[in-house]
């Protein structure tokens, strides 16, 4: 049984982490991410504009973080780095940055999945 992504009601990692990759993600260099949308941080990496400061708030997420609705906007040419990072329990792994995320917007922590055992 799968359960509804709860990303789609959340969005609190692209408003709160500093959200940088090797800058030959960038589509000048052959990557799928738009250079517009990136600021360079060091000599070899880039961060999503918006992230790079406090408060972070990636330019591309839409909507209001903790509510139905909120997306990225540009889910196809995202970096790795966002690729990469999954919900608490999305494959079976719990993720506390994840939780760190959430916990900034007074949103609690993904729950485990309940395990039943039909065993005797
Ligand atoms: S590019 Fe999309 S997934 Fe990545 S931080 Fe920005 S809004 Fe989030
Ligand atoms: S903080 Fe966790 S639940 Fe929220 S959008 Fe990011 S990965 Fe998904």
């Amino acid at each position: 049984m799968s359960r509804v992504n709860p990303c789609l009601e959340c969005g609190a990692c692209c408003a709160h982490f500093r959200v940088s990759f090797y800058w030959g993600e960038c589509q000048s260099a052959g990557g799928p991410v738009p250079d517009e949308r990136v600021i360079q941080v060091t000599h070899n990496r880039v961060a999503m504009l918006g992230t790079d400061v406090k408060p972070s708030r990636c330019t591309a997420l839409v909507g209001e973080v903790g509510k139905p609705g909120v997306s990225c906007s540009m889910y196809a040419q995202r970096s790795s780095t966002c690729r990469e990072f999954e919900a608490s329990w999305e494959h079976g792994e719990h993720n506390p940055a994840c939780d760190t995320a959430r916990a900034a917007y007074g949103l609690p922590p993904l729950p485990a999945p309940v395990i039943i055992s039909l065993a005797s």
